[in-house]
């Protein structure tokens, strides 16, 4: 039988090696960069929609977008205002890697922004596994998915820096233990910070703001 883990630990570490490639370049332009992952439907297009127009006049931001097909995420992030939005097709690949965003940098002069959202292909397994050279991982969760998924997605829950909880407006209408989700969650990565934040009603929205823009100062 031949042995097929070395390959995939070979791939990984080619994916590493141009993650921090990418990393040395967001760095040296000093831009903050964050990578969004979740689900499909979970938000964070909307996430991003909500955030631009609150930066406006404070920070210059560039948005990049993966997704399988369609340029319709990026075209909304430039509809709310980003001044470059970056469209990245994966052609079927259910995650970005660390090649797509360098291939999405070279088409930025990243000296002209302070922060740059990179949105993630909406899947809860694998994007986890693929570094992108961002600073900061944030994973959206949803009320409507439920509050089973840190249980059933322990990858996603384990690595990220921040935990952004959408949907909390719909609440009172779905059978979403926040206990049991918030012990999920803490199992996985104990005090990771938490936003609870409704993109319909701008609940929390300031919270998720103030922490960006800190990150973004301290880093400049
Ligand atoms: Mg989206
Ligand atoms: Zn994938």
């Amino acid at each position: 039988m031949p042995q097929r883990v070395p390959v995939v630990e070979n791939i990984l570490n080619a994916n590493d090696r141009l993650a921090e490639e990418n990393r040395a370049r967001i760095d040296s332009a000093g831009v903050f960069a964050i990578n969004i992952m979740a689900s499909p439907g979970a938000g964070k297009t909307s996430i991003i929609e909500q955030t631009l127009p609150r930066l406006k006049d404070k920070l210059r931001v560039a948005v990049v977008d993966g997704d399988i097909a369609t340029s319709i995420d990026a075209d909304r992030a430039a509809a709310a205002g980003a001044q470059a939005a970056i469209q990245v097709n994966t052609g079927g690949e259910c995650h970005l890697d660390a090649v797509m965003l360098h291939g999405a940098l070279d088409q930025l002069d990243l000296k002209q922004f302070d922060l740059l959202i990179v949105e993630n292909v909406g899947n809860l397994v694998c994007p986890a596994s693929f570094k992108l050279g961002t600073h900061k991982s944030i994973l959206v969760a949803s009320v409507p998915e439920g509050d089973d998924k840190p249980y059933k997605y322990p990858g996603m829950y384990r690595g990220v820096d921040a935990l952004v909880i959408n949907k909390v407006d719909l609440l009172p209408y779905i059978p979403f233990k926040m206990d049991y989700f918030q012990r999920g969650v803490e199992a996985l990565n104990p005090g990771v910070i938490t936003f609870p934040i409704s993109c319909r009603t701008g609940e929390g929205l300031e919270a998720w703001i103030d922490w960006l823009l800190q990150n973004v100062i301290g880093k400049s």
